[in-house]
């Protein structure tokens, strides 16, 4: 990553040096396509990390997301709950099959999905007659959201989860992989995410048909046959065999990626330690986070755009969080249910450089610099 010297990133994409091999081997084999061993190999390497029953490779997280409501059968006019605290790609999906996005606010724990406010969202939107199709829960930076409760909530009313799990790959709940709570999991190979096809996703799920439907659905809804009928709208969401070959070099290092990233988390937690009112998101005991991003809210006499600021002048990369849904344009009129700690926690809030090929000079510099700008002198 010299595209800019010395400048210190967010989340670089991270290569390890076997991912070459496996897209050599897909040119030399002309699997230069939409299909190829690289793909069934990268499934089953999504499989047997996250013990899910079925992995589909995808152009991205977006399209899974997409994907994942329409094998639901979410439908035009119908209610999908989902966080408010969260990037845009959560929702966007639930714009394009027409349903309306019902956000609810964070709960203080893990900063993800508040239980108490869906289930208050629940109950209030089916007294004013909508339908709730589906929940859509985030698992944000990587910290896996309150599944317990929110899978008690959805049990009890019988509603389907997706998990959006694009920055938790590899993270646990209760020892589970996430992304297998809910009739469907997302993840994201974006290149800032924690492994990386440059660009990709895939859908998991323990039900053949959704998986069957996923993949029909990618491939233009195209049945089998050799003069297809079309009896509904399919899309092109089918990942490249070249990227499915980096994604399988990925998937070896995974659990090394995870440590890294864990790694770098302990050593910002430490460093910033003396420095008061200074928080960061928690680990449960049933959580175990993979660490994505390192966020630190910051002490209330800062604005993180300053600190951000500040840092970049130092060339150091950082990001603010993302503007909760409810305040953003696009979902001016989308209902919203909670108290107002997502935009607590986006007032204070600033994601770090994470990436796991930082080296310890370039983190020692990042706590050093902020050290400086937030310690009284
Ligand atoms: C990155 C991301 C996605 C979408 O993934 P893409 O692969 O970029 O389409 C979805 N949700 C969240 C929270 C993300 O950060």
């Amino acid at each position: 990553m010299n595209y800019r010297p010395g400048r210190i990133f967010l989340s670089a994409p991270h290569m390890g040096g076997h991912e070459k091999n496996y897209v050599l081997k897909a040119i030399e084999d002309n699997w230069v396509t939409t299909a190829g061993p690289n793909l069934a190999g990268l499934e089953h390497d999504i499989c047997q990390h996250t013990n899910a029953r079925h992995a589909v490779a995808l152009s991205s997280g977006t399209a899974g997301l997409h994907l994942a409501l329409r094998t639901l059968g979410v439908k035009a006019g119908d209610d999908v709950l989902c966080p408010t605290l969260t990037h845009v790609a959560t929702a966007n999906p639930i714009l394009y099959v027409g349903a309306t996005p019902v956000l609810i606010d964070s709960e203080p724990e893990t900063w993800n999905m508040c239980p108490g406010a869906l289930r208050e969202a629940i109950t209030t939107r089916q007294k004013q007659g909508k339908k709730i199709a589906a929940i859509m829960l985030v698992h944000l930076f990587g910290m896996p959201a309150n599944l317990k409760e929110i899978m008690q909530v959805a049990e009890e009313f019988e509603i389907p989860v997706v998990e959006d799990a694009a920055h938790a790959l590899g993270s646990r709940y209760s020892g589970h992989q996430v992304g297998t709570f809910g009739q469907a999991g997302v993840f994201s190979f974006d290149g800032n995410k924690i492994v990386t096809t440059s660009g990709g996703g895939a859908l998991i799920t323990g039900y053949e048909h959704l998986a069957n439907e996923a993949r029909t659905l990618a491939a233009q809804a195209n049945d089998a046959a050799e003069n297809p009928q079309y009896d509904q709208v399919g899309y092109n969401y089918r990942l490249s065999n070249i990227s499915a070959g980096i994604g399988r070099g990925q998937m070896e290092l995974l659990e090394m990626r995870v440590k890294q990233r864990r790694n770098i988390f302990a050593y910002y937690e430490q460093q910033l330690a003396p420095i008061e009112n200074l928080a960061f998101q928690a680990e449960s005991k049933v959580c175990f986070s993979n660490r994505w991003l390192t966020i630190i809210l910051l002490p209330g006499e800062h604005q993180p755009a300053s600190i951000k600021q500040a840092l970049e002048e130092e060339n150091i990369e950082t990001r603010l969080l993302c503007k909760p849904l409810h305040l953003q344009p696009l979902f001016q009129n989308s209902p919203y249910f909670g108290d107002g700690l997502s935009e607590r926690l986006y007032n204070r809030g600033l994601c770090l450089p994470s990436g796991s090929s930082l080296y310890e000079e370039e983190l020692e510099k990042v706590s050093k610099v902020l050290k400086r700008l937030l310690e009284p002198s």
